[in-house]
């Protein structure tokens, strides 16, 4: 299992799948991937290899911002519709996550009793919770972070609010996250080799930190707000 994100000027579909092929070897039994351009957000998922889902994926989709996944189960049986990114009832936002979220039965029951949920994933409760908070909120940073505020248990998560296509937002708890620094762009990803590629400057990201990712900047925050400064270290390419 595993997740991309990528905010930047080249073929966001490609980077996606690349980095995705770079994880295989973490294990999964499907994957997905969504990207945002001026028409609007697409969703691709299937049950299975990367190679199936580069075969689904239009090619011709140019987009400058995106997040995919590779899956391997622990709530819900591999399917396409239980397969990653997740999205809220509106569609605004979309959502990847590594890990399992230990509470998700009682944010369901407080928080999310009158929501129609369309997969069995631990997942899918994360992205309707910020969707929930945003109207309580109306700021899409605020619903992510009072959502991480809640979880209890392992993640990695990228997601994107369709209605901003200049940033996306990431958090990481006891699952690893990585931040790859590039010029004109930035990535995220489980392991700095599904990115190597494109960069070798990485940022740590800690546990319950918030990252709030666009094209010329990368701002980490704690989980109360406060701005934390962060130097990049270089990665090893052996490849
Ligand atoms: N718990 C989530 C699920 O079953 C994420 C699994 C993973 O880490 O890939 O969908």
């Amino acid at each position: 299992c595993g997740i991309v994100g990528y905010i930047g000027i080249n073929d966001t579909t490609e980077v996606l799948l690349n980095g995705l092929e770079k994880l295989e070897y973490r294990g999964y039994d499907s994957a997905g991937i969504a990207v945002l351009n001026d028409e609007g957000l697409n969703l691709t998922k299937v049950k299975g290899r990367i190679a199936a889902l580069r075969e689904s994926v239009d090619a011709s989709n140019h987009a400058t911002m995106g997040i995919g996944h590779t899956r391997w189960a622990t709530h819900g049986v591999p399917s396409e519709e239980n397969a990653h990114p997740h999205q809220s009832s509106s569609g605004r936002f979309t959502l990847v996550h590594n890990g399992v979220i230990e509470n998700y039965q009682d944010i369901k029951k407080e928080f999310l009793a009158e929501t129609d949920f369309v997969s069995e994933t631990d997942t899918e409760i994360i992205v309707q919770l910020v969707e929930k908070l945003y109207e309580k909120y109306e700021n899409t940073a605020e619903a992510f972070r009072q959502t991480m505020k809640l979880l209890k248990g392992s993640y990695a998560i990228a997601m994107i609010d369709a209605e901003d296509p200049e940033t996306f937002y990431v958090s990481k708890n006891k699952s690893p996250l990585l931040v790859g620094i590039g010029d004109g762009f930035n990535v995220v990803a489980s392991d700095s080799m599904a990115t190597l590629k494109l960069t070798n400057q990485y940022l740590e990201i800690e546990d319950k930190e918030i990252v709030l990712v666009s094209r010329s900047q990368v701002e980490i925050q704690k989980l109360d707000g406060q701005v934390v400064e962060r130097t990049p270290f270089t990665a090893e390419i052996d490849a």
